[in-house]
């Protein structure tokens, strides 16, 4: 299938052309057709799929044009990262329409997004919060909106943001369309879709474990004081010896854990930075910039930092310590095989996580071999930093594509056989 054979208009087709995308997705065969004939959907993606345009695209073409000052489609989204994303798409995915699209959220200023609305919005992406304090405060009119995105509802859920939707619902105009996004399906979702979609289509691409499927998974059995050396090991050689890494996202389970982490690593002479919710709006903005430019190497992140972050090419993910729940699981190790391509994911497993560990198998009816413990020095770190002439920055880049011995899909595809697997 082609993205010219779903009905989208010539401006939207030549957007998608210059994106560099040559055919659709599955979620986006499935969605695009299904948003365009005006009923609700209720799809189950996860981030990774091209879930966004699956619904950006369709619902960019039901606008039209620019037309008066308030908002026909609100999509809302449950981390400022993410509306920031789907924003920076929609504006991509719009630039040949003269629609205009505003993110709000909060952490950050209320005045410059207030002047933004008044300047006129056809397309609005908000967190909940901020959306209901500038409903609250008379900046902002849901009246006009006909189309109503609750983007990955399951984090919604699990943020705490229930309340806040259903408040939100109650606001909006009763005729409209409803989209609901989520990659997995507890009953408190069912019960949501119950209460807010009329007849909807349902969509299924992303069997849960589509993503883990292409990541190759990989586990260490270690002592948690080691943690930390080993991941400076990895760093250095690999998992494998197969050479130092570029960049690797890491995952601990606390703010402080992943302040901490970061603190060690800049130590170690790998350029770090942390994302939490304790974080500025501006500094995690800059540390993704960062670590997008390749400026740093390791981006230390708790669960609801990375939700949905967008990171091309991420070769490797770490679980420092692995998450409570295995739907997190997933969500982390899906920020590395991105649309399609591979990747790998490292959890460094202690002896207080074998639980977490089976329950995670379980849940993705999948065994994660363990691989057995490289020799690796302990490193010990007493600088919080180390001055700028001893930091490494990352490693050059490696080659992603074409077969020469040195590639990632080479290194880290599936097919490789995990020969230290016992
Ligand atoms: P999403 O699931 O919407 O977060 O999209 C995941 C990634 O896939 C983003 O980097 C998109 O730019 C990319 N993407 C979306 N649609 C396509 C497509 N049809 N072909 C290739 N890449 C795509």
């Amino acid at each position: 299938m082609q993205f010219s054979d779903l009905g989208l208009t010539p401006d939207l087709l030549r957007a998608v052309a210059e994106k560099g995308y040559d055919t659709p997705t599955p979620v986006q065969s499935k969605a695009i057709p299904a948003v365009l004939a005006g009923g609700d959907v209720l799809a189950g993606a996860q981030t990774g799929t091209g879930k966004t345009a699956g619904f950006v695209l369709p619902l960019l073409q039901k606008l039209g044009a620019a037309v008066g000052r308030s908002p026909r489609v609100l999509v809302l989204s449950p981390t400022r990262e993410l509306a920031a994303q789907i924003g920076e798409n929609a504006r991509t995915y719009g630039r040949y329409t003269n629609l205009r699209t505003q993110v709000i959220f909060g952490g950050v200023s209320e005045r410059p997004q207030i002047d933004a609305l008044r300047n006129g919005c056809d397309l609005l992406i908000a967190t909940p919060g901020r959306l209901l304090d500038l409903v609250g405060q008379g900046a902002l009119d849901l009246a006009a909106v006909r189309h109503f995105v609750l983007d990955e509802a399951d984090r919604m859920l699990d943020m705490g943001f229930i309340h806040d939707i259903r408040r939100i619902v109650k606001i909006l105009p009763v005729q409209r369309q409803n989209l609901m996004f989520s990659a997995t399906y507890s009953q408190d979702i069912r019960d949501l879709a119950a209460r807010m979609l009329r007849n909807p289509v349902e969509i299924e691409v992303a069997p849960r474990n589509s993503t883990a499927e292409r990541v190759a998974q990989v586990a260490f059995r270690v002592p948690k004081e080691s943690k930390r050396h080993l991941l400076v090991h990895l760093f250095r050689n690999g998992a494998t010896d197969e050479g130092p890494w570029y960049q690797a996202l890491i995952f601990t389970r606390t703010k402080h854990g992943a302040n901490r982490l970061a603190q060690q690593l800049e130590g170690a002479g790998i350029r770090s930075a942390a994302i939490h919710g304790n974080k500025s709006q501006a500094a995690r903005v800059r540390a993704l910039a960062d670590f997008k430019a390749g400026r740093i190497a390791a981006l230390v992140a708790t669960d609801v930092a990375s939700r949905g972050l967008d990171i091309k090419e991420l070769p490797q993910v770490v679980n420092y310590e692995l998450p409570n729940v295995p739907e997190d699981y997933v969500h982390r190790i899906g920020r590395t095989a991105r649309a399609g391509s591979t990747g790998r994911a490292v959890s460094l497993v202690s002896n207080d996580e074998a639980g977490l560990l089976r329950d995670i198998e379980r849940t993705m009816r999948q065994t994660v071999p363990i691989t057995p413990l490289p020799a690796f020095e302990i490193v010990e770190v007493s600088r919080p930093s180390a001055s700028p002439a001893n930091r490494a920055a990352p490693a050059p880049r490696p080659a992603r594509h074409g077969g020469r011995p040195g590639s990632r899909s080479h290194r880290f595809g599936r097919s490789r056989p995990n020969r230290n697997a016992s």
